[in-house]
């Protein structure tokens, strides 16, 4: 089916089928009718994450009250390629930047962690999930990036597969041309899993330098000769893998 022409595309948080009617929450309700001006009859996308993307038109469009009606599947649903970003979380905006861009970029798993040098102690996963749904409803991704919850580097390396390629971007390989990402990339064994790994403003801390150092299937690689700041640095890396590994290379 030729995907029709839509102004919207608009995440629902419930299941999906033909001939279902959805009462629009507010937000959503303010962004169809005000924002976009649109009216009934008017053909919108919606999907969540899970049933795939279906067209869907405005059925009322009332002060108080907007529903949906849902017509046909567009598309059927399918996941990003399984890449992870664990970061060390800086402050607020950027935080915000590091969330939407990443799944942009298709991340499939957005995951703060906190390293020996990071300085943020608590993070909003569900203004993360937010900017997650943000990206995906303008990118036209069909699967939302699971935010993990902040827990500790360790805890989540515990979690990283023994065959999930950890791509760390270390500070100290900074213009090795040895450990260039591009090359690490090129030459990197086959897998279908992987993560990248971003440290904070002060970098690694030694014991988690020795502690990535000793783990099998950890790719140490650096960015080029300037040191980035971590939210360059993770769109940089993933960028990087999405055109060497992942899904820019189809
Ligand atoms: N304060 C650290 C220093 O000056 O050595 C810099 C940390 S940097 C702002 C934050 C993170 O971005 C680093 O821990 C690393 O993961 C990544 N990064 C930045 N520039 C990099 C580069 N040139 N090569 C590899 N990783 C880099």
């Amino acid at each position: 089916m030729i995907k029709p022409y839509t102004k919207a595309r608009l995440y629902i948080n419930m299941p999906l089928n033909e001939g279902k009617i959805i009462t629009l929450a507010s937000d959503q309700m303010h962004y169809l009718l005000h924002v976009l001006r649109l009216g009934v009859g008017a053909p919108i996308a919606v999907f969540n994450g899970v049933d795939g993307e279906y067209l869907a038109t405005i059925t009322e469009a009332l002060k108080k009250r907007c529903s949906i009606s849902i017509k046909v599947r567009l598309r059927p649903q399918i996941q990003c390629h399984d890449l992870w970003l664990l970061f060390a979380p800086v402050k607020k905006a950027r935080l915000d930047f590091i969330a939407q861009k990443a799944s942009e970029l298709g991340v499939r798993v957005i995951w703060p962690v906190k390293t020996d040098f990071c300085q943020i102690n608590r993070v909003n996963d569900d203004r993360l999930t937010a900017n997650a749904i943000e990206a995906a409803e303008q990118t036209e991704r069909l699967d939302i990036a699971e935010i993990k919850p902040f827990s500790s580097l360790l805890t989540a390396l515990q979690h990283i597969e023994n065959d999930r390629l950890l791509i760390w971007c270390d500070e100290a390989s900074a213009g090795h041309p040895a450990l260039n990402i591009s090359a690490a990339l090129t030459t990197a064994p086959p897998h279908e899993k992987a993560a990248v790994l971003i440290g904070p403003e002060g970098g690694f801390s030694d014991s988690e330098r020795t502690h990535l150092q000793s783990r099998a299937n950890c790719l140490k690689v650096s960015l080029g000769p300037r040191i980035l700041r971590a939210d360059t640095a993770a769109m940089s890396a993933l960028s990087c893998y999405q055109s060497i590994c992942g899904d820019w290379k189809n």
